[in-house]
């Protein structure tokens, strides 16, 4: 018999949740990053970050499209993009590109690396804080003589709550 190893704490997509908390949260951090940046946290781009917060899942531009469509009809896709990459500059959300869709950030620092595990029954995508391994991404990667730009490891499997289904069922 194989013993997981419990979830820690800080998993914090777990469906016990207090997932309101974490929309709440994320929509007061955002405010507070872009009045200290002073960039402007606009009516759109703020409704694209509390859409793409419905859940911990990613979302695919198009879906948000569709979203945003209710809130303000005049949306194009342009719109929604120009939001997304305001979003993103801002590290208020990640792009999953392996899913090529959007999740949103819950860590306040500007520009960090990510460690995103993906889990392929519910879709739900954890990041973690990863600075030990980002660390050895890219010793490695400088061994190499290899000029990095951009790194970010997305993997993919169950996540702890469905591994426990899977394990009860
Ligand atoms: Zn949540
Ligand atoms: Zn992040
Ligand atoms: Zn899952």
């Amino acid at each position: 018999m194989n013993v997981r190893t419990p979830p820690s704490q800080k998993v914090y997509t777990m469906p016990t949740h207090d997932h309101r908390g974490c929309v709440d949260r994320a929509l007061r951090v955002a405010e507070q990053l872009c009045a200290q940046r002073e960039v402007r946290l606009t009516p759109i781009r703020r409704k694209v970050l509390e859409l793409i917060w419905e859940s911990h899942r990613a979302v695919k531009a198009y879906d948000l499209l569709d979203k945003i469509k209710p809130f303000e009809q005049a949306a194009k896709p342009a719109t929604v993009y120009r939001a997304l990459e305001f979003l993103m500059e801002q590290s208020l959300i990640h792009r999953v590109e392996s899913l090529n869709a959007f999740i949103g950030c819950n860590c306040s620092e500007r520009r960090h690396e990510q460690l995103l595990l993906i889990c392929e029954h519910c879709g739900n995508v954890e990041e973690r804080p990863g600075a030990e391994v980002m660390a050895a991404v890219a010793s490695e990667v400088e061994q190499a003589g290899f000029i990095l730009h951009r790194k970010a490891i997305e993997i993919h499997g169950l996540c702890a709550h469905c591994a426990q289904d899977a394990a009860d069922a």
